[in-house]
């Protein structure tokens, strides 16, 4: 069966080779927002061939298709997710780099207010929360 992403390569008119297919699997199957490495380790799991480089480029492709979101969660690594089909923001967990997605009404509302105070009308936005667990010194926040 064809994953989510696979379809939304097909509907953009991609020229599906088995190699993306898998990248495009492994990509959908993700739940945890990986970097380039960790979606080629996972590709070679199911074909030994798939080079890091086809990895960059068909992760690069499907960007810029829009059809992969990438993210900056501020450890200089690039991490991907299929494009999701509704919203949500992040927060990281800057002690062990976990990610947990969250949607907020609240935040949602006031992103909106903030932009119509200021004469615009928002079209989309990005909101990363770092934090440690509650209880963590906190001068292990610090260390970033
Ligand atoms: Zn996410």
């Amino acid at each position: 069966m064809a994953s989510r992403l696979e379809k939304l390569c097909i509907d953009k008119g991609l020229k599906m080779t088995e190699q993306r297919r898998v990248i495009a699997r492994v990509l959908s199957d993700a739940a945890d927002h990986p970097d380039v490495e960790q979606v080629h380790k996972r590709a070679t799991k199911i074909d030994p061939n798939i080079s890091l480089a086809t990895v960059y480029r068909t992760v690069r492709l499907f960007e810029e298709a829009s059809i992969l979101e990438r993210h900056d969660f501020g450890d200089g690594r690039a991490r991907y997710e299929e494009a999701p089909e509704a919203h949500h923001d992040h927060l990281i967990d800057i002690q062990s780099g976990r990610v947990i997605e969250f949607s907020n009404e609240d935040i949602e509302k006031l992103q909106k207010r903030v932009a119509d105070e200021l004469g615009y009308k928002l079209v989309g936005h990005r909101l990363e929360l770092y934090a440690v667990p509650i209880g963590a010194k906190s001068r292990d926040a610090k260390k970033q």
